[in-house]
C-alpha cells in the first residue's frame, strides 16, 4: 500500500492509498482520521461513521475517479503529501478546480506537485532550452506493440536475429535472410506511431525539437510527421541493391524479385550486424548533439555503440527517460522511470501550462507568495550547494515579500551578506581545465551563419559580434579588446553544470571575465553577480593565463577582474539605474563585496559606460 495523496487538516487527515496490482494497474483506498473530516466527505449514500478512522476501497485503476471521491472540497485541504507517480494528474485536478482553491493553497500545491518533480523539470529545460535534441531507442517502438526482435520474446521462429541480420547470412543463405526480412517488414506495417511520436513531432513544428536520432529502423518519426530525424541504423522499409547500391521499391523485395539493374540481391537500407553506419546520418547526429543545450535520451538502454556515445557529446543537460533505470544514472542530469508515450504526453501538457503560466505573468505572482522567513530558509538551504547557488530560482524574483514587504533582491543579498558569502564562494574548488581554455579554431573572424539557422541563441552571437569588431581592430571602452567568447570552464564531461563565460577582455594590464546579458534576458543583477563570481572561482587562473599567454603580458592572476555588461535600457539596466540612486543598499553592498563591475553597452552605438 503506498500514499497516493495525503491531505491535512485542523485535526485529522485523509489519504488516499494505492495498492500496485500489476505494471499499471491500482486500487485506491479512502482512510480518514478524527471526525473533524467528517463533514468534507460527501457519502449521503453510505453509512459514514463507518468510514471514519479506518480504510474504504474507492474505485479500482481511475484516478480522477478516485480523488472526486475522496470528498468535495478535497483540493482545499493542506496538501501533505504527493506521490511522484501521480504528482502532475492530482495538480491537474487542482487547477481543474482552481477557483475553489485559495492563492496560498495553490502555491502549496504547486510546490507538492510541481518543484519537486523531475519531469516538470524537464518540461521547464524544454521551454528554455535553445537546442533539444532527442536519441530513441527500441523503448518507443515496443509501445506501438512493435516487439522489440532482440528481445527473446521477439524472436522470430527462436531464431537469434544476430544469426540471421549480418552480411554473411545475406551473401551465403539469402533465402533465409530475405524471409527474415520480409517478417520484419510486414510486422512493421502493421503498427504505426503512438501518441508519444506525435507529441515529438509537434515539437518540431513548435520550434521546441531540433532533431531526432534514433536507433530504431521502423520509420515511426518520418511516418508521425518529423523532418530532422537522422535514421542511424536505416529504415527497414527503403531497400537498396547489395550489389549496385540503386534504390529499389519495397514491393519489389516483398516479391522476392531481384535489382533491375544488375539482378544483384536486394535489401533493406539499414546497418546489419557487423555493417558501419550511415556517415551522412551519423555526422548529421553528432552536429546536432554537439549543438544540443538539451538532450533527451528515450527508451534505451544505450548499450549500442556508436550511438550510446551520442548524448556525451553536448555540453548542455541530458534527460534520460526509459522503464528500466539506467545503471549509469550519474551520466544524466535527470533520470526518469517510465513508458515514453506517458511521459512524453505529460510532458507536453506541462509545456502547454508552463506557457499558459508565462502568458498570465504568475511567475511575478508565485514570488510574491512568499513570506520574507521562507526566503531566508531557502537562500539558508542553497549555501550548502554554494557552487550552484547562482542557479537558486529565489534569486530572479522580482517584488517584494508578502509580509514585510521588501524587495527580494535585498532581502536575500542582506542575507547572503550575513552568511559570508565573499568567505564560501572562495571555498569552491577550482577546476582545471588539462586542455586549456582557448578554442583553437577562433583564429581569424567567426562567422555566424553556418550556424545562425541552426540555432537560437542571441546571446552567444551577439558575443560573436562583439569578438569579431575586436578582431577587426575595435577596442571597447572601459573594457577594451574582446579576446575571446563563450570560454568552457568545464574539464570533462563529469563537471557537470558548469557554464561558459560570455565573453574575455583585455584593457592595459586588466583582464575581464564577462557574463553578458542581452536585453531580452530577464535575470536580475543579483543572479548575474553570483554567476560570474562562481566562475570566476571555478576558472583555474594559472591555467587560464598560460592558454592566453601570447595576448597578454606582464599580467598576474590578480589582474584578472569581474565584470557584467548589460544593454542599455534592459531590465537589468533599470535595476542598476535605482541602486545608483540608493534603492538597492543590500545589493550594492553585495556588489563591492564581492568585487563585481557593471558595464552598459549601447546596441546601436556600442559605447559602453561604467556603471
Ligand atoms: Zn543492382
Amino acid at each position: 500500500m503506498e500514499t497516493i495523496l495525503k491531505l491535512g487538516a485542523e485535526g485529522g487527515s485523509l489519504t488516499l492509498l494505492g495498492e500496485r496490482t500489476n505494471d499499471e494497474k491500482w486500487t485506491f483506498y479512502r482512510e480518514t482520521q478524527e471526525h473533524a473530516l467528517a463533514d468534507l466527505i460527501n457519502d449521503e449514500d453510505s453509512d459514514l461513521p463507518a468510514l471514519l478512522n479506518q480504510k474504504s476501497k474507492l474505485i479500482e485503476s481511475d484516478i480522477k475517479e478516485a480523488l472526486k471521491r475522496l470528498g468535495r472540497n478535497w483540493s482545499n485541504l493542506y496538501p501533505v503529501e504527493v506521490h511522484s507517480d501521480f504528482a502532475w494528474l492530482i495538480y491537474k485536478q487542482v487547477i481543474e478546480d482552481s477557483v475553489s482553491v485559495s492563492n496560498r493553497n495553490l502555491h502549496r500545491w504547486q510546490r507538492l506537485c510541481l518543484e519537486q518533480n523531475p519531469l516538470f523539470e524537464l518540461a521547464q529545460m524544454l521551454c528554455t532550452s535553445n537546442y533539444t535534441v532527442v536519441l530513441s531507442g527500441a523503448g518507443m517502438s515496443t509501445e506501438s506493440g512493435l516487439p522489440d526482435f532482440r528481445s527473446k520474446d521477439g524472436w522470430w521462429r527462436r531464431i537469434d536475429p544476430h544469426l540471421v541480420a549480418n552480411i554473411e547470412t545475406l551473401e551465403d543463405n539469402y533465402e533465409l535472410f530475405r524471409e527474415f526480412y520480409t517478417y520484419r517488414i510486414e510486422t512493421v506495417e502493421q503498427y504505426s506511431p503512438h501518441v508519444g511520436h506525435q507529441v515529438l513531432a509537434k515539437w518540431e513544428k513548435e520550434g521546441l525539437l531540433h532533431g531526432i536520432a534514433t536507433q530504431n529502423v521502423d520509420g515511426f518519426h518520418m511516418a508521425a510527421g518529423n523532418r530532422h530525424v537522422s535514421e542511424l541504423h536505416g529504415n527497414l522499409r527503403s531497400i537498396r541493391c547489395n550489389q549496385c547500391g540503386r534504390e529499389a521499391e519495397v514491393s519489389r523485395f516483398l516479391s522476392k524479385e531481384s535489382c533491375m539493374v544488375c539482378q544483384g540481391k536486394l535489401r533493406p537500407n539499414i546497418v546489419l550486424f557487423g555493417e558501419r553506419l550511415s556517415e551522412i546520418a551519423w555526422a548529421q547526429a553528432m552536429e546536432w548533439f554537439q549543438a544540443a543545450e538539451l538532450v533527451i535520451v528515450i527508451g534505451t538502454s544505450l548499450q549500442v555503440a556508436p550511438a550510446n556515445q551520442l548524448p556525451q557529446l553536448t555540453s548542455g543537460k541530458i534527460a534520460y527517460l526509459n522503464m528500466e533505470n539506467s545503471k549509469e544514472s550519474n551520466r544524466f542530469d535527470i533520470t526518469i522511470q517510465g513508458k515514453a508515450q506517458k511521459l512524453l504526453v505529460q510532458l507536453d501538457e506541462m509545456i502547454q501550462y508552463i506557457r499558459t503560466q508565462e502568458r498570465g505573468h504568475s511567475k511575478q505572482v508565485e514570488s510574491q507568495m512568499y513570506q520574507k522567513s521562507e526566503i531566508i530558509r531557502g537562500i539558508g538551504f542553497q549555501v550548502n550547494n554554494i557552487n550552484q547557488i547562482y542557479k537558486c530560482r529565489h534569486l530572479n524574483y522580482v517584488g517584494k515579500t508578502s509580509d514585510t514587504k521588501e524587495l527580494f533582491t535585498e532581502v536575500i543579498s542582506c542575507e547572503l551578506l550575513r552568511l559570508q558569502i565573499k568567505n564560501r564562494l572562495n571555498s569552491i574548488p577550482e577546476v582545471v581545465r588539462e586542455r586549456g581554455y582557448q578554442i583553437g579554431s577562433r583564429y581569424g573572424l567567426v562567422t555566424t551563419n553556418h550556424s545562425e539557422k541552426a540555432s537560437n541563441r542571441r546571446e552567444e552571437r551577439f558575443a560573436i559580434s562583439l569578438f569579431n569588431l575586436s578582431k577587426n581592430g575595435k577596442k571597447f571602452e572601459h573594457i577594451g579588446k574582446i579576446l575571446d567568447y563563450q570560454v568552457p570552464l568545464r574539464n570533462s564531461i563529469q563537471d557537470k553544470g558548469l557554464g561558459k563565460i560570455d565573453l574575455i577582455s583585455m584593457k592595459d594590464d586588466q583582464i575581464y571575465l564577462i557574463e553578458l546579458k542581452i536585453k531580452e534576458n530577464k535575470e536580475t543583477i543579483l543572479r548575474c553577480i553570483l554567476e560570474i563570481a562562481t566562475y570566476y572561482q571555478v576558472l583555474s587562473k594559472s591555467k587560464f593565463l598560460e592558454s592566453y599567454s601570447h595576448e597578454f603580458e606582464h599580467v598576474t592572476t590578480k589582474s584578472i577582474q569581474k565584470a557584467i555588461l548589460i544593454v542599455e535600457g534592459s531590465k537589468q539596466h533599470q535595476e542598476m539605474i535605482k541602486l545608483q540612486n540608493g534603492e538597492r543598499k543590500a545589493l550594492k553592498k553585495l556588489l563591492n563585496e564581492l568585487e563585481v563591475q557593471v558595464y552598459c553597452i549601447n546596441p546601436e552605438s556600442l559605447d559602453v559606460q561604467k556603471l
